[in-house]
């Protein structure tokens, strides 16, 4: 086993017996198989869309496995399984079709030199036949042929590449696909087959994964605001109710609205947990009486939370551990979450809601949940909300009543190393504005950070997948500030890294050429400490300091990193 591709990697360096998360490593190897799998089916995916042989059905295919193989996403080797017998079946169906139509061609000189991933082939659809061969590919294999900075940046790409497969499904789920996403995910995968691609090159992908991202976070914004409204800000409570309720988690506001839609007038509550809060602040979802309030922090605390709910607790589509005996006969996956031995509710069929009978009398049968905590959170600074401030915050910033916006985004996770950005939240002056999107917001929400002048200091724009809004909103206000560059914007990044897309969050801002970007607690083990050079270098990235001595470099203008400073990043 070798995984290094999330920040909680054992030491800040690979999970190489069993992975904090709880990927064990049948897994794993399960992961690389299918990994190796959807390579070999991009090979042909790439030729065979020449001759306009590609189906959606394809496309779809592919940006579902790579979510899968997401941190915290499905842990069933069942599923690894399926999904590697189907990835084979439609790389050789792919394969026939290329080349019959390629037949006029050089058939046999094509055939002479194919990669292992083009032709590998397995004698039984079983577990261990692909656990067997999963260990002897994955990570540590593609080093022994590869230049070790270009490893490091293309490992970096195949993880953008499964945030952008997560991306385009939660898209799928609204309606709203995009074949050039399709396409640049298969030319990415593709792209890794090559063993003689440059730095540069490496590099070029991977920047281009970024921009890719952030389109395919705006579609998302957009048709998600097409679909259940602008969201508005919204006060969520944060207390609990007394009928039994469902507790769901995720992203996939279509499955919240359906849920939300069968348990209405019920006696069954339905409270969001981690990034799902953000449903609270879409027309097409508040109008259901019975969402009633959050439930509980971000992802990491489910094992204490999760039990104390005594309600069933739906997980759309990430950010699943082990489930404890406590509540494990009430925890439910649907979409591509798995888990071994946990019910999984079905996708919906074409133009029917998802069916969701099973967890709602799961709930008619439970306790109301036991309360947790009190209080209340204001989330759901959409784009349109922030354009009609955009001209405020903009005088404030002329006035020097705003000094600086700092961007705390990511996802939140278990290192103690974290506890930074709740200092750095509440140890801000009153003259900074912070904008956040994803559940690190957890650590510093129900802060009082007051108004300036008039204007909230805090946004909280919704989930991970909402950062493209902030970027927007900073768009904006560069050109209704009149200034030449989005550098020259009074903005520091936080980044809070832990899985794939919050790479592409880091990618996306690279690629609009936005520099001084911190990411922590740690920097991805899998930057070399040449890579980290070039990242400094192009990028001003910077890992984190005390909170004092990075407020003190944001607010009186960056210095760049020694460069041998972050290249030794210690590693914990
Ligand atoms: S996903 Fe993260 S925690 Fe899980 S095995 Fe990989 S590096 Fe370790």
């Amino acid at each position: 086993m070798f995984c290094y591709h999330c920040q909680e990697a054992k030491k800040n360096l690979v999970c190489d017996k069993t992975g904090i998360c709880g990927k064990k490593e049948n897994i794993s190897s399960l992961q690389d198989l299918l990994m190796f799998s959807l390579k070999g089916l991009a090979f042909y995916s790439i030729k065979a869309d020449e001759f306009d042989l590609l189906t959606l059905k394809t496309h779809r295919f592919i940006a579902k496995a790579l979510f899968s193989m997401v941190t915290n996403v499905n842990f069933s080797p069942a599923d690894f399984v399926d999904l590697i017998d189907e990835a084979i079946r439609r790389r050789n169906t792919l394969r026939e079709q290329f080349l019959q139509a390629y037949q006029q061609h050089n058939e046999q000189a094509f055939l002479a030199d194919l990669p292992e991933e083009a032709e590998w082939q397995y004698d039984a659809i079983d577990e261990t036949v692909f656990t067997d061969k999963g260990a002897t590919i994955g990570v540590e294999k593609d080093s022994e042929t590869l230049d070790e900075d270009v490893h490091a940046l293309q490992e970096c790409l195949l993880y953008a590449v499964k945030g952008l497969g997560s991306l385009a499904v939660h898209n799928l789920a609204v309606a709203n696909e995009e074949t050039t996403q399709y396409q640049f995910i298969q030319q990415a995968l593709n792209f890794t087959l090559n063993k003689d691609n440059t730095l540069d090159q490496v590099l070029a992908m991977n920047l281009r994964s970024g921009e890719l991202g952030l389109a395919a976070m705006q579609k998302l914004e957009q048709a998600n605001c097409k679909q259940f409204g602008h969201p508005e800000p919204t006060t969520v409570h944060l207390d609990t109710w007394d009928n039994p309720g469902i507790l769901v988690t995720g992203h996939d506001l279509q499955d919240i609205e359906d849920l939300l839609e069968q348990t209405a007038e019920t006696g069954v509550d339905v409270y969001t947990h981690g990034e799902a809060i953000s449903a609270h602040a879409y027309p097409a979802l508040k109008k259901y009486f019975n969402l009633v309030a959050n439930y509980g922090g971000a992802w990491q605390s489910q094992k204490t939370e999760f039990p104390k709910f005594n309600g069933p607790v739906l997980i759309t589509t990430n950010s699943i551990q082990q489930p404890k005996k406590t509540y494990q006969d009430k925890l439910f996956s649907t979409g591509m979450v798995g888990w071994p031995n946990v019910p999984h509710i079905a996708d919906r069929k074409p133009e029917q809601r998802k069916d969701f009978s099973t967890i709602i009398n799961c709930a008619l049968n439970s306790d109301a949940p036991t309360p947790l905590t009190e209080g209340q959170v204001v989330t759901g600074f959409g784009t349109k909300t922030l354009n009609e401030l955009l001209s405020k915050i903009s005088a404030a910033i002329k006035a020097n009543k705003i000094k600086r916006i700092i961007v705390i985004a990511g996802t939140d996770g278990r290192h103690k190393e974290r506890r930074y950005y709740t200092e750095l939240a509440e140890s801000l002056a009153d003259d900074i504005l912070i904008m956040t999107a994803g559940d690190i917001k957890f650590r510093f929400h129900q802060h009082d950070f007051a108004q300036i002048d008039g204007i909230p200091r805090f946004f909280d724009v919704g989930q991970s997948n909402d950062f493209s809004i902030i970027i927007g909103f900073l768009q904006d206000l560069q050109s209704n500030l009149g200034l030449n560059a989005l550098n020259d914007l009074p903005v520091s990044f936080q980044i809070a890294w832990y899985e794939q897309k919050t790479i592409l969050m880091m990618l996306s801002l690279f690629a609009l050429g936005f520099k001084n970007i911190r990411v922590g607690p740690t920097l991805p083990p899998f930057f070399t400490p040449n890579i980290l050079t070039l990242l400094a270098e192009k990028f001003a990235l910077k890992g984190i300091d005390s909170v004092e001595n990075d407020i003190e470099m944001m607010l009186n203008g960056e210095i760049e990193p020694k460069k041998e400073e972050l290249a030794s990043e210690p590693n914990e």
